[in-house]
């Protein structure tokens, strides 16, 4: 965990307990929340350095955007569109897959598989789910923007 932090550190940004696991690219805040076990714990806090490494690709390329932007509107999500909704799923799968390769390139032992795969699914459930659980607007027809 020590090398996460520094990992994060280094970064410019500080580590913080929190109610959730976060990323506040505002106050460059890392929250992390206290886990039963150093496994998840862990996981998880790779999982946030993924979407470090996103955010700081997304300051260098701002038109490459992946999904939301500060943790203030995320929290404002309910009122996301669709694409936004699924632009945020789409950021969580990929911050999956960076925190994996920054884990691997820090060298440390990362926790078994069996338990990365039940953390990040358990994740990507509730994620999807909000992602799906709202009631959609009617579906413009393609095409149809800006003409008539
Ligand atoms: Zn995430």
């Amino acid at each position: 965990m020590n090398k996460v932090r520094a990992w994060i550190e280094k970064r410019g940004f500080c580590v913080a307990p929190g109610a959730f696991h976060a990323v506040d690219v505002e106050s460059h805040t890392v929250f992390l929340k206290e886990e039963a076990s150093r496994g998840a714990a862990l996981t998880l806090a790779l999982h946030e350095c993924g979407h470090m490494s996103i955010y700081s690709e997304r300051a260098r390329f701002p038109k490459r955007s992946v999904a939301g932007a500060s943790l203030r509107q995320f929290l404002a999500s309910q009122r996301k569109t669709a694409a936004e909704r699924l632009a945020i799923v789409e950021e969580e799968f990929e911050a999956w897959r960076r925190g994996e390769e920054i884990g691997k390139s820090l060298g440390i032992r990362l926790p078994p598989a069996k338990l990365r795969r039940r953390v990040k699914a358990s994740c990507l459930r509730s994620h999807v789910a909000w992602c799906t659980r709202t009631r959609l607007q009617p579906r413009k027809r393609h095409g149809s923007v800006g003409r008539r």
